[in-house]
């Protein structure tokens, strides 16, 4: 297995993206002569903060891609003015995202768009064999299954940078190792059940979890081959955001602001409504259930308002394995980058010279029903991932343009998965049309709501 040096940063105008490219300066500095570069950066708007990034990397990438095509002018002339016309290639549009995620010259994909917009540009990068750094949920959201079966076909390695799965990745080092020595080669071929194009388990195969004590072996997910020895149960920790604490009625009458104030992590607009209204945990639960190969209800979430303690494994004989650090994106980033090594990263270190606060406390899912959705399309899986990710992407902005309240949100979600009819197996076309269909039925649910 070996780290893949030159990177791709999609996003690299966001949250994920500014973090990234402070990793890869530190790898640099760290290891000067391992070869870590940005082979390429991705914006869609904020093109001046994009050229700067672009200028500040050592080498400066090979390519800029703007994804929107609006903005290719102003590109040009910035890179221009930076003197950047020499080295640095403009590729514009969102085909451009894709090129720059296949390209020969890239090992890795960091996801780092936000939404579906990420998708196509995320899967290609998998069905390229890339190794991809997943920020981007939103792709396993609409598309799991489509996802895990290219990443089997091509050997991709989808390492997690979402922390909390990362963390789960973390904690599941020595059941993967397990799995390897125990299980023949030939059944370690992940979630599709298509045949594994290496003899040796890819980390992206992640075999699924282990059936309760009783079971008898019998699988109820995946086959036998998949199954991670001992492991009995997922547990997600949710910082439980602003409104932890906060009635109904206070977060029926939330303003944009307070949403947006979130205690512990710094990150895009989007991820914190959805830190907000729990929906970001729901999409974590689908995200978790497409990666580890995991059932939902073998998915647990526990509020942990410090974000320290960013997952928990629980295994077959009681044991908890959790992995802790400060909430600080930067690990989980360079993880998904350096795996399976470990290097000196920029995020801080735990303080030890405090009193630490870690509480663990149950979901109130009266006041965040968003979390239940997530339960429910993990359970069900086909299209309600699709459905209820384009009602969230389009709930999302009209609550911050004042058009519906902060409880709408989750009520959007729901009644937009109630109008559709399921289906279990649809294939990428047809997630792509209800994704237009989820994001007009919620616009239409939308008008008949009063903010008054
Ligand atoms: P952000 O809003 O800060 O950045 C989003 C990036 O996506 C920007 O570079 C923007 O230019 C690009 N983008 C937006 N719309 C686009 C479009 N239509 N086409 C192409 N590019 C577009 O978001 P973020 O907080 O960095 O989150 C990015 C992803 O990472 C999300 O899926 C989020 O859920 C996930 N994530 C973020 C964090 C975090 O700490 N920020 C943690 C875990 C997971
Ligand atoms: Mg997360």
């Amino acid at each position: 297995m070996t780290d893949g040096r030159r990177v791709a940063i999609l996003g690299a105008t966001g949250s994920i993206g500014a973090a990234t490219l402070d990793v890869i300066a530190n790898l640099q500095k760290y290891a000067p002569d391992a070869g870590w570069c940005v082979a390429s950066v991705s914006g869609h708007r904020r093109i001046d903060q994009l050229i700067e990034s672009a200028q500040k990397a050592s080498p400066v990438p090979q390519t800029i891609v703007v994804s929107d095509e609006q903005n290719a002018r102003c590109a040009s002339d910035l890179i221009a003015k930076a003197e950047l016309a020499e080295r640095c290639r403009l590729d514009v549009g969102p085909e451009a995202l894709v090129r720059a995620a296949i390209s020969p010259d890239v090992d890795t994909v960091v996801a780092g768009i936000v939404g579906r917009a990420g998708l196509e540009s995320t899967l290609e990068a998998v069905r390229a064999g890339k190794r991809v750094g997943l920020a981007n949920k939103e792709t396993l959201v609409i598309a799991g299954p489509v996802v895990t079966a290219a990443a089997e076909k091509s050997g991709s390695e989808l390492l997690p940078i979402d922390s909390e799965h990362s963390a789960i990745y973390q904690c599941l080092a020595e059941a993967r190792e397990n799995a390897a020595v125990k299980t023949p080669p030939s059944s370690l071929s992940g979630v599709s059940g298509q045949s594994s194009v290496s003899q040796q388990p890819s980390v992206n195969s992640l075999p699924g979890i282990n059936s309760q004590p009783g079971f008898n072996g019998q699988c109820e997910f995946g086959s036998p081959g998949h199954k991670l020895p001992g492991v009995r149960r997922l547990i997600l920790t949710a910082s439980g955001g602003p409104f932890l604490n906060a009635s109904f009625d206070e977060m029926e009458a939330a303003t944009p602001a307070e949403a947006l104030n979130h205690p512990t992590w710094d990150m895009g607009q989007k991820i914190t409504i959805d830190s907000a209204t729990m929906m970001n945990k729901s999409l974590e639960i689908i995200e978790a259930k497409w990666l580890f190969d995991v059932p939902a209800d073998r998915i647990e979430v526990v509020v942990h308002p410090q974000s320290i303690i960013h997952s928990l494994v629980e295994f077959e004989d009681g044991s908890v394995i959790a992995q802790l650090s400060p909430p600080d994106m930067r690990l989980p980033i360079q993880y998904a980058l350096t795996y399976p090594h470990r290097l000196p990263c920029p995020a801080p270190p735990l303080e030890r010279t405090q009193r630490w606060d870690m509480s663990l406390i149950p979901v109130d899912h009266e006041r965040f029903p968003a979390l239940q959705l997530g339960f429910e399309v993990a359970r069900v899986g086909g299209t309600a991932g699709v459905v209820l990710n384009g009602a969230n992407e389009t709930a999302v902005p009209l609550f911050l343009s004042g058009k519906i309240r902060f409880t709408d949100i989750a009520r959007l979600c729901k009644q937009t998965l109630d109008d559709h009819h399921h289906e279990s197996a649809p294939s990428l076309d047809r997630l792509l049309e209800l994704d237009t269909w989820s994001r007009r039925r919620a616009a239409e649910l939308a008008e008949t709501i009063s903010v008054a």
